[in-house]
């Protein structure tokens, strides 16, 4: 009987604290069984349709990846087809050629994208025995609140005080020894080279940046409403392999975490650590970001007075509660997959008056093209659109600014984005989204970023807004589409607020 071991990457191009890989290589030395790595780009990578947003950015970053990653292995076996499909297909061939028996088994780490667990099921039904492991969501998915209801959180501050503790504690895996494997050698039909070029030969015959809004109806195309063609290669921080992402933190921690607490939100500063991207892709978990701040500072910071934060440790405190709003939307993802499309607050859910189509479309537009008038927002976008990255200050403004000031429809933002982050992951880009139109967990007060104190506070000295307007457009930019104080005033008719009351309403 032959016994194979297949490890399944899928968003996690990583050695370090990767459960799948670890539990496949420690296994195969157990129990004397092959290896075979494997990425399988799926027929959704390929398309580009909107359909299935896998947009040009995502599409980018795994042509430069996967290679980088494929050579730590002898064999790293590069698929096209259909998820569970294709290795089906792998496991016929398999037989054929082990005809004394086989015994499969496939590692994987638990993935939130395109029906995953429906690819699982398939492939338990046909005597693969599958091993599914925690990896994107650290704490305990089933993590319920002391309400006495057995309720789910849906508030970020007590989530972060119950899983704080599981979070600091969390194991961090080591890298595997991939020496002296047995690797299954296999001429699988579906093979693709695993070259840079191949790859993106592979994605390059659509390179399509549209977006579906509207129910699904209109396609918006991207590269003709922009007068130029984004180019996702000018991203500073850029990173694309494990070692790399690993340094680029290790820097991070020894000269700005400290300063994290003050610095995150201001737009001139732009000192934020940029490792959502490294972190979306799997190039470094959450868990080993977390062990490389406990090791730095020397303190498990397991036990926080959270009502006096010590200064000199307020800046990872303050990080690693980022890591938890990461991990809170993918809980709440987990329990919600409908929250792609569905407002979490039950009040707000489809009960929002947009603006009318006609007027949405013309909005959105310009909003895509940096053309609202307010020059905070116009920037972001800006540096979204030549980049594929925005800061997180100015994620906040331009979604409460579409959604609030112009009254788009909030599933349009979300779309947009999905088109063009490197750093897309959907759990966050929802909950931010949902955050940002204020229809979402943790809800209150709504929020209306006013665009003009949002400027004044986060970049005093238009540092940003010029960077990314460049002077013409910055001293000559067009008027706001719809005054503030008009805007404000239709945003609380739209969500039905327009009786303020105390507290309910808070400007930004
Ligand atoms: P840092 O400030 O250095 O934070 C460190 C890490 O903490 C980040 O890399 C991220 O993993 C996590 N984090 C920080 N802020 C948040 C947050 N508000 N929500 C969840 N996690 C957070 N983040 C994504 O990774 N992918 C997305 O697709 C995404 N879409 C967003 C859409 C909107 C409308 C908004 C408001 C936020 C979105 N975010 C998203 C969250 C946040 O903007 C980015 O994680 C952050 O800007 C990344 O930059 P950084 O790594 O330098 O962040």
């Amino acid at each position: 009987m032959k016994k194979v071991n297949i490890y399944w990457s899928r968003r996690d191009f990583r050695l370090h604290d990767n459960p799948a890989l670890y539990e496949c290589v420690q296994n195969c030395r157990e129990t004397h069984s092959e290896f075979l790595p494997i990425f399988i780009l799926e027929n959704y990578m390929l398309k580009a349709e909107p359909k299935f947003q896998f947009g040009y950015p995502s599409r980018y970053f795994l042509a430069k990846a996967l290679p980088e990653f494929g050579k730590h292995f002898e064999n790293f076996l590069l698929l096209k087809g259909r998820g569970a499909e294709t290795i089906l297909e792998m496991q016929t061939e398999l037989i054929s050629k082990y005809k004394n028996g086989l015994e499969l088994q496939l590692y994987v780490n638990e993935d939130v994208y395109i029906d995953f667990y429906k690819q699982i099921k398939k492939l338990k039904k046909h005597n693969i025995v599958v091993k599914v492991f925690n990896d994107q969501l650290t704490v305990d998915k089933e993590t319920k609140s002391n309400n006495g209801l057995g309720n789910y959180y849906s508030v970020f501050t007590p989530f972060k005080k119950a899983v704080w503790k599981e979070f600091l504690n969390s194991k961090v895996l080591p890298k595997p020894d991939l020496k002296s494997l047995k690797y299954v050698k296999i001429n699988h039909i579906n093979k693709v080279e695993n070259t840079f070029e191949t790859i993106w030969h592979e994605f390059s015959k659509n390179r399509k940046l549209e977006i579906l809004v509207e129910n699904k109806k209109e396609v918006v195309d991207i590269e003709q409403l922009l007068d130029f063609k984004p180019d996702f290669q000018n991203l500073e921080n850029f990173i694309y392999e494990e070692f790399e992402a690993q340094k680029h933190f290790k820097k991070y921690l020894e000269h700005e975490l400290r300063n994290y607490k003050e610095n995150r939100d201001s737009l001139e500063k732009d000192q934020t650590s940029k490792m959502s991207l490294p972190l979306a892709w799997g190039l470094v978990s959450a868990r080993y970001l977390k062990k490389e701040i406990v090791e730095h500072f020397d303190d498990d910071f397991s036990e926080i007075n959270w009502f006096k934060i010590d200064d000199k440790l307020a800046g990872s405190i303050q990080y690693i509660s980022e890591l938890i709003w990461r991990e809170f939307y993918k809980y709440l993802f987990h329990h919600k997959p409908e929250l792609m499309n569905e407002e979490f607050q039950e009040k707000f859910r489809y009960k929002v008056k947009w603006v009318d189509s006609k007027i949405a479309k013309e909005r959105f537009q310009a909003w895509i093209k940096g053309e609202t008038g307010y020059k905070i927002v116009d920037a972001a976008m800006m540096q979204l659109a030549k980049t594929g990255w925005m800061h997180n200050r100015a994620r906040m403004i331009v979604a409460s600014v579409l959604t609030k000031n112009l009254g788009v429809d909030w599933r349009w933002g979300q779309e947009y984005f999905r088109a063009m982050l490197l750093d897309l992951d959907e759990a966050s880009n929802n909950g931010g989204w949902q955050w940002g139109a204020s229809v979402g967990a943790d809800p209150k007060p709504i929020r209306i970023f006013n665009p003009y104190l949002q400027a004044e506070n986060y970049d005093k000295k238009n540092i940003y807004q010029k960077k990314w307007l460049g002077d013409d457009r910055f001293f000559f930019g067009p008027e706001p589409l719809v005054d503030h104080k008009v805007a404000r005033n239709d945003a609380l008719k739209r969500y039905g607020l327009s009786q303020e009351k105390d507290g309910e309403v808070r400007d930004y």
